[in-house]
């Protein structure tokens, strides 16, 4: 089973999604994404994990 993850769930008004065959490789790409468009930084994504991984999503 695949792994999604809509942007817009964890609380961003952003249009991006993720597609992964792993939970952790969901948060890898997220990781990349949010850094690179959101500005986010380590401490913020770790702040944040909790509510990344609940907003991952099975397809
Ligand atoms: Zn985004």
């Amino acid at each position: 089973m695949a792994k999604q993850l809509n942007c817009a769930d964890v609380g961003f008004d952003c249009s991006a999604q993720i597609n992964a065959d792993t939970e952790e490789e969901v948060m890898a790409q997220a990781a990349d994404h949010a850094k690179s468009a959101h500005g986010l930084s380590d401490s913020d994504l770790q702040e944040q994990e909790g509510a990344i991984r609940g907003a991952i999503r099975d397809v």
